[in-house]
Formats: structure tokens, sequence, C-alpha cells
């Protein structure tokens, strides 16, 4: 593993296309390739234009195979990676990897080009050259209607020098180029590898690569020194000139307050950037003055709006001090400086746009007639460059007008409707964790992310799949085969399967729990009058003879064990204490959020097997049940015990005594007229919701020690609580409550901890709250006295240590759900009580495991890339089937470093590294759906020995035809392919499939 990059040499970049495109169709992984037939944008600096996107310098324009990649995507402007005068090793000396983080806005501490200047200069005159030939040979749209941008910076003198000037010298004419020859004559010497690229139309390939540059500074670069630059670009070279310019221009009361309202207030920076870059009232002079310059020669100028916005690595983000922002938090700030900017100009100064451009913005920015518009992170997310095939398909589609000059109403529109738009608005809660807590395997790692983030790993791909087929009874019948609470879980679940699910990085995660409730309520009267044949996971014979199971307690984990238990031909009898079974879902979880009649559904599902029900049976010894021959015993108790809140005084009522009061007799809870909730959990915001809809409640405050984003609660339920009005007092910590009124200690926020997480500060100062009734809802706790009677072992926190089989010290005594882990969800009830089962039964739940994959993957490749800009109009149809074929890696990598590779033998798709196309950007890391990173975790092909011994990943290095330099498992050996075999089946397989259908990544 290394960071230096290995330009592939031209005839071996031309032999790749040609033959991935022969064999597979795809051009560098994109297979989705846009053909124009007519132009979808109008000229620029006297070039066409077939459309008016493309890649902004950057990660995505560094090497010859990511312009590519880029052009077969439909994207026709390129803006090329900033060359400046320090450049190859000396850079990479100074940026630290890994160097890009897009999970969501996107940072990055890179700047320009990682090679040298000599080779950035070889890989743009090989994209322009390829570009063209493949334009032509496939069809692709106009060979002379794209548009190459330098970049360069990022002072005077150093695009002075000899090395700068040079490649703009090279690229404003490249005849005479090494690079350019090179190109020319393979082409001309392998015509015969065309069908519809001939002599002629070579040798009439334009060597003027580019005419336009972007110039790029550094903060704190001086009005002066950028329009020098910006007039020395212009009068000595001759070219159409954008000026790069930073979002620090808004100034710094603008861009806090704009982050913050939109929910990046975890974003941070203070105001000296703002201080020392570009100001406003020496911007628009120069600005003015260097359009009459551009005026005087002819030429274009305009501005390109924005840079990426530098903030303070604060929780680790990426290992440097400072780095820059992009992506969707940037559109508020470029767009609304895309504003003044026209406005000031009566739109008549152009403007170049990159700052969060997707397809769902991208045709009204280009209507505003802001043009040429250019993106990294959206292109660096899942799906790669085949966004951008979307995009041209919707510029096609659409043909967007673009007004000559800036339309400003339409840019004023466009700026106005920031602020109600859920694309620029980060939420109430930071992201989730979307990695799987699992390690990436060398070989064979497709998986369900979904399905690992679920506690009881429903089959989701196989039930969305039967869902999107229209068969809603195999879609119940699988998810019955693990959860015996459908339509409880299809309703109140966390599900945090979709904090997982690879679709967040589209749009949003498919709605798993919706589907399932979905097929529960299509499928759920068929299905159960039939279930009784159908005993879906038996016992072993034995099992069913010498088993006898005392469930104590009905709610989620109880119905579950006795539902896994009977249907797999177990004798079970459930003893409840209250008078119906449900446990908190059916006596404290509020009505309007799970519905009676949907716990009944669930409960007659768990029944259906023939589980006795003994209700208003309070078990307070094992032994009565072992009397009376129950030879297994799982105790799920619950945790009912109401949890400490240390007012100094007054009291707190507990909050599910009071849910459960107002569940079971709601007319007859009076709590007056202010009502006060403490927490922040799920069993708050219920709490708060519930005392919302009682009669005669005024005002229902939730107090809460850190902010609304600290909260425990779940995103939605929070959400569900600011929409029924509750107020939210936050940075608030209790005292007492007297006379009506609860006195609370105001805190404000400290600095953050290295997880970026900010404590509370206690601020000295008081405030006062009317309360009628105070309640607490700080967590449940649970009762420990049946397990001290039993001699059952608690850890600290009273709760039964069990293996994963869920028995306890006490042989043939289990405990599942809250009573073992404290409050948790229903789902994890329903994990544990699984367990047990599987432990007393020796049953196996995997009936339809095999079902997540299918071996049609081509409407799944398909998917790749499409945002769905119409999520009602196709809720079932947007799942990846990502244990199928996920290939995140190789879709994100701007390098295109990670590649699919089918096994010759067996037809089963494996990612190869290629080592010598990484720099180790970390991208591939962001996405994988392992806590892992295929750069450095997948099997790895080196160019060279050099390159092998310098890293240690485990993969191989071609020495000949039949020897390799071999790692695995971190033992290095050179082999001949059957030691390979020998070695590992698969790692062979790989080697014999690169040498036999992939040779191309042997360059
Ligand atoms: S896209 Fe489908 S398979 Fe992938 S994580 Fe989401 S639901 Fe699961
Ligand atoms: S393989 Fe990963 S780390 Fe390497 S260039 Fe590609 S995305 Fe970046
Ligand atoms: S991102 Fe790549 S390495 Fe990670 S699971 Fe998917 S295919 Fe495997």
């Amino acid at each position: 593993m290394s960071d230096v990059m290995r330009p592939i040499p031209f005839a071996a970049l031309m032999e790749w296309i040609l033959d991935e495109h022969e064999k597979y169709g795809s051009i560098f992984g994109v297979r989705h390739s846009v053909k124009y037939d007519e132009k979808t944008a109008l000229p620029i600096f006297g070039t066409d234009l077939e459309a008016p996107f493309g890649p902004a310098a950057g990660p995505n324009t560094q090497l010859a195979q990511n312009i590519i990649a880029s052009y077969a995507a439909g994207a026709r402007f390129f803006e090329l990676k900033t060359v400046q005068i320090m450049d190859g090793e000396e850079l990479a000396k100074c940026i630290n990897k890994p160097c890009i983080t897009a999970a969501d806005e996107c940072y990055n501490c890179e700047w320009s080009t990682e090679l040298t200047v000599p080779q950035a200069f070889t890989e743009y005159v090989h994209a322009w050259v390829a570009c063209k030939l493949l334009a032509k040979e496939f069809g692709l749209g106009d060979p002379d209607a794209f548009v190459f941008n330098m970049s360069v910076g990022y002072d005077l003198k150093g695009i002075k020098s000899e090395k700068i000037d040079t490649y703009i010298e090279g690229m404003k004419e490249a005849r005479e180029t090494a690079a350019f020859k090179e190109s020319i004559e393979w082409a001309l010497s392998n015509l015969h590898r065309f069908k519809n690229v001939d002599e002629a139309f070579v040798k009439g390939i334009s060597s003027r690569i580019s005419d336009s540059v972007t110039e790029s500074t550094l903060h704190g670069c001086p009005p002066d020194e950028i329009e020098r630059i910006a007039a020395y670009l212009m009068t000595e070279k001759g070219l159409n000139t954008f000026v790069k310019c930073n979002p620090t221009l808004l100034g710094y009361d603008y861009a806090r307050k704009t982050l913050d309202s939109l929910g990046f207030d975890h974003v941070a920076f203070d105001d000296h950037h703002f201080k020392e870059d570009l100001q406003w009232a020496d911007a628009i002079p120069m600005f003015k003055r260097l359009m009459e310059t551009a005026d005087k020669n002819g030429l274009t100028f305009g501005l390109k709006l924005t840079n990426t916005f530098p903030v303070d690595v604060k929780a680790g983000e990426l290992p440097s001090e400072e780095m820059y922002m992009a992506g969707r938090s940037l559109f508020p700030l470029t767009i609304h400086l895309a504003r003044l900017i026209s406005d000031e100009f009566d739109g008549k100064l152009g403007i170049s746009f990159s700052g969060g451009a997707v397809i769902q913005n991208i045709i009204d920015i280009y209507r505003t007639g802001i043009r040429p518009i250019t993106m990294a992170t959206n292109i660096l997310k899942p799906g790669g460059y085949e966004r951008l095939s979307q995009i041209g398909e919707a510029f096609k589609e659409e043909k967007p007008d673009s007004p000559e000059i800036i339309d400003l109403k339409r840019l004023h529109d466009l700026d106005d409707g920031v602020s109600g738009n859920p694309l620029y608005n980060k939420g109430s809660k930071p992201l989730p964790e979307r990695h799987i807590d699992k390690e990436l395997p060398l070989f064979s790692c497709f998986t369900a992310p979904c399905r690992e983030g679920c506690p009881i790993n429903q089959d989701i791909p196989a039930y969305l799949k039967a869902m999107e087929d229209g068969d809603a009874e195999k879609a119940f019948s699988i998810i019955i085969e693990r959860n015996a609470l459908p339509f409880i879980t299809g309703t109140i679940c966390p599900h945090h399967c979709g904090d997982k699910c690879m679709r967040n990085y589209y749009e949003e995660s498919l709605h798993i729990r919706d589907t399932k409730l979905r097929a529960a309520e299509a499928a759920y009267d068929k299905v159960i009058a039939e279930l009784k044949e159908k005993k879906t996971s038996a016992a072993d014979a034995e099992a069913t003879q010498t088993h006898r199971v005392a469930v104590v307690g009905g709610g989620p984990a109880g119905l579950s064990a006795a539902y896994f238990l009977t249907r797999a031909g177990i004798p079970v009898t459930i003893f409840e204490k209250e008078d119906s079974p449900g446990g908190i879902v059916r006596h404290a979880i509020p009505e309007f959020r799970i519905p009676a009649a949907l716990i009944e559904k669930d409960t007659a599902l768990c029944l259906s097997f023939g589980a006795e029900l003994k209700t208003g049976t309070e078990i307070t010894s094992v032994k009565e049940l072992t009397d009376q021959g129950y030879t297994d015993i799982i105790l799920c108790i619950g945790a009912h015990k109401p949890g400490n809140i240390s007012l100094e005084y007054g009291n707190a009522e507990d909050a599910v005594e009071f849910l459960k009061k107002v569940r079971s007799a709601p007319d007859t809870v009076d709590p007056g007229k202010n009502v006060v909730v403490l927490g922040g959990g799920n069993t708050a915001m219920d709490t708060a919701r519930a005392a919302k809809r009682l009669r005669g409640v005024e005002a229902v405050r939730l107090v809460y020690r850190r902010t609304k984003r600290y909260m425990p609660a779940d995103e939605e339920e929070l959400n569900a609580a600011v929409k029924d009005g509750v107020e939210f007092m936050e940075l608030l910590a209790p005292i007492g409550v007297k006379n009506g009124v609860l006195t609370c200690s105001v805190m404000e926020l400290g600095e953050a901890d290295s997880s970026g997480r900010r404590s509370p500060v206690d601020t000295g100062r008081k405030t006062e709250i009317p309360a009628d009734t105070v309640i607490a809802a700080v967590g449940e706790t649970v009762d420990t006295s049946l397990y001290e009677a039993l001699g059952v072992e608690l850890d600290k926190k009273g709760r039964p240590v069990t293996g994963q089989d869920m028995q306890t010290s006490v042989k043939g005594v289990y405990a599942a759900g809250d009573g073992r882990r404290g409050p948790a969800t229903v789902v994890e009830a329903i994990a544990d009580a699984a367990r047990a089962a599987k432990a007393i039964a020796g049953i196996s739940l995997d009936k339809y495991t095999d079902e997540n994959t299918t071996k049609e993957i081509t409407p799944l490749i398909d998917k790749k890339g499409a945002i769905c800009t119409d999520l009602a109009a196709s809720p079932d149809k947007r799942c990846l089937g990502c244990p199928s074929i996920c290939a995140v890696c190789a879709d994100v990598c701007p390098n295109r470093a990670n590649v699919c590779i089918s096994l010759p033998d067996t037809g089963q798709i494996e990612i190869l590294h290629v080592d010598g196309m990484c720099n180790e950007c970390g991208n591939c890391e962001v996405f994988c759906p392992y806590n892992g990173a295929p750069y450095r975790d997948k099997f790895t092909l080196f160019n060279s020995r050099e390159d092998f011994e310098n890293s240690k990943n485990n993969g191989f290095a071609v020495l000949d035809k039949d020897s390799f330099m071999l790692r695995l498992d971190g033992r290095t050996e050179t082999v001949d392919l059957k030691g390979a075999e020998r070695i590992s089946a698969k790692a062979a397989g790989i080697i014999k499939a690169v040498i036999s259908d992939h040779s191309r990544l042997l360059y």
C-alpha cells in the first residue's frame, strides 16, 4: 500500500478501454454511457459544449482514467486538477492521508495534483486524445464538443515559473509535446482496433487542449496579487479566465448564521479567514477592471463560485488541523454569493458553479444562466461517476433553457428556497454509525448492511424483493421466519436497519419498516390461517419430547420465545402477571403510536402454534415451575423499576407509570396546565406527546441538559414531538420543584471532546419553569428480586449475566428482553428470545437466508448512480441488492483503483485493489459497509516487486508468465499458479482471472 500513483501509459490506457468495452460494455466501470446527439448547453469560450457540467478540479480530474470515466458518463466540462509549483513527492509530504471524507457534506485536506506537473500534463493530454477517440468510436457525441479547463495556482511567481509556464503553453498547443505525439502515434498505428476511427480523424484531433483557466489562490492572498494573476493569464497568456472565489466573501456572520440555521452548527470555524481573504469592497472594483481587461482582449472573464470552505478539524474527521468543506452544506453559501454578485453586476458577470450541485438542483442552477456547473462531492458517493449519467440524461430530456446573462429572479428564487429544502438541512441529530461492526473480509465481502444492522437479522433484501415482485405473502412468510411481532415492529421499531442502508448515500434509506407493515397487513389473514401446517423451523424430535418450557412474562420477549418454541413443536406456557399480554407495548406505549388492534394480531400470531397463556399469574419462585415439570425457564420480566431522578426538593412522577395510566384510562389523568418532562430518550418523547393530548394541558415542556442534537431519542421520535408542539427546553438541569415551579440550572455546551461531543457546563444561572406536574423519563431499571432469589449471577447494573444463548448462571434458566438488557427495544427482545429458543430447541431460522442474494445482478447494477427523485412513486424498487453486488468501493474510487473480477470457474465476483492507481484518499473506506478499508484490506495487485515490498496488503505482483510474489495472511512467497491454489483457491482464482481476462490491469 502506497499513495504513489503509477500513471497508465497511453497504449495501456486505450487497451484497457477497448478491452473492457468489448467484454463488458463499460468504460472504467461506467456502464451507462451517455450519448448526445444534440447539444444541451450553450457554447463556452467559442467552443461547442454538449452538456454544461462535469467534474470539478479535484480527486476526479487527477488521472486520465478519472477524466475518461467522467466523459463516458456524460460530463463535458472538465476542470483539471490544479497544478502549482510544488508538486510530486514534495507536495505528497504535506498531504496527510486519508484526505477525503464525504459521507454527508464533504471534507478534504488535499489541494493540487499529487503527480509532478509534467506527469499531470501527460495525464491531461492522454485523457484529451482518449476522449476524442472514444467519442468517435462509441458514438458518444461530437468529439469537439467538450472543454478542458486548466486550474493553476497559487501565486504569480509560481505561475510564471518555467515549470508552470511550460504546462500552460503545452496545454495551449500540445502538438510538439511527447504526450500528444505518443497518443496520436498509438492511434495511427492501431487504426485496425477501431470501427469508426480513421486516419483523417486521428490527424484532425486538435492539439489545443485548453484555452481557459481557473485561477486558484490560497486563503489570505492579497487582492492585488489575485488581480495581477488574472490580468497576466488574460493579457500575457491569452486565456479565458475564471477567478475562484472563497465563500468567505459572504462575511463571518452570514456564514455562521446560515450553517447554524440548517443544522450544520457542528461545523467549526472562526473569523480569521473572513478577515484575511478578499473583501467585498476590494473584490467588486477588481472584477469590474478584469471584465474590462477581458473585453479588450476578446476573452471571457468570470468567477468560479466557490472554492471549498476552510473549517477546523474538531472530531478527528481527517488527519489535519484544517479541512475544506464542500457538498450540500456549501450550496447555501455558494448560491447566495452568486446572488449577491449577480445583483451587483446585473447578471452580466459570468459564473461557473461548484458547491453542492446534484441531480435535484442542477437543472435549476443552469436555468439561472450560471454555467458550467462542476462537482466533486456528488460523484465521490456511491454510484460514483455514474451519477453523472443521470444528470446527462436529465439534460438531454429537459433541454433546459439558460439565459445569456444571469436571470436574477430565477437565482433569487433558488437562493430563497434553500431554508425549506431538506436537501440542504442536516437534520436534528448527528448521523448514525453507518458501518457494520465486522471486519472487512479479504474475499467474498458482499453483504446486506441492513440485515447486519437488524438485531434479528431479518432477511430484508429477500422480503423487499418479494414486495417488489408484488408477492406480499412470500414477503410476510420471510418476515415471520425471524420476527414474531411483525405488526409491532412494523410500526414502532426504531429500525436501525435503515441506519445501515446503502441507499442513505443516495437519498434516504429504504422504507424497510413500512414495507414490513404493508406485507403484514396484506398477507396476515391468509398466512396465519395456514400457519399450523407450516412448521417452518421444526425442532429436532428429541427436543420436542424432552423439553417443556415456562416463559415468565408475556411481553415482547415472552411472546416471541413462545412463538419460536411452539412453532418448533416444544410445549410452552406463558405466565403473565397482568390481565393481558404485551408488556410495556400494550400497557404503556401510547395508543397513537401502536394501536391495540395491531398488538392483538401479533399476540394471536405468537399463540397460533398452541402456547398456553396464563394471565394474572405472578411467578415469584422458579421452583414452583420446575416442580410443575418445566425443563427450561425463560425469564422475560421486563424493566419496570422507576429510574432515579435526584431532585433537591419536590417529586417527579415516573414516566412509565404515567404512560400506563394514560393508556388505560386517559380521561382520569389530570396533570394540570403545565407539564414538564425530564429526559431526552424515546420514553420522554412518548410521555411528552401523550401529555400533550390530555384534556386541560396547555403546555408540555421537555427539559434536557444538552441540546436536541445530543438527546438519545431517535430522530423520528424527536421530530414527532416537535411536530406535536412539545417545547424543547434545552441546556437546563432540573434542581427541584415547589409550588408549581421547576427551578433549573442553566447550562451551556463546553468544548468538544475527541468524539466531537460537547459536554454541558453549569453557567451558574438559574431559570424557572411553570410545572403543575413534573414527569421523569430517566430510564427504568430491572427488578432483581427474582434473579436474586434464584441465585442468578448479576452484573454491576443488576442485570443477569448470560451467554450468547441467553442462559443465566443457573442451568436451564434463560433471561431475555428488557429484563436482561435494561430498557431496550422490541426487536432486541425478539433477538434474545430467538437465541434462547435456538439453544433450547436446536432450531435454525435460516430458511430464507439464501434468498437475500440473486444471480440476476444486471437489474441491480442498473440502479447504481441513479438517485430517486420521487420516493413515493417507487417505495419497493430502490433496494440495491447489496449482498448480491456491493462493489461500492469500485463505484466511489475516483481513480478506479478497485475493480470487480469475475472468477473463471464460479462466476463469483471478487474485488481486486490495484495499488498503482490508488493515492490512499480513503474514500472507499468511508463508504464500504464494513469497519474496514478496501484499499488496505482487499486482495491487491501490485505493479512491481518494489511496490509489493513497500506494502503490507495481502496480494500479488506478477513477476513473469508463471510466477508471482504472493502475500497471504502476512506470509510472503514466490509461487506459481498451482502454489497459489494450494494456499488459497480464492487468491488463485483472482490471479487466474487477471491473467486470462483482465490482463489490461497489468500495465
Ligand atoms: S439497499 Fe437494500 S440490501 Fe442494501 S442496505 Fe439498503 S435495503 Fe439492504
Ligand atoms: S482505492 Fe480507495 S483510497 Fe485508493 S484511491 Fe480509490 S477510493 Fe481512494
Ligand atoms: S465496498 Fe467493496 S470491499 Fe466493501 S463490502 Fe462492498 S465490495 Fe466489499
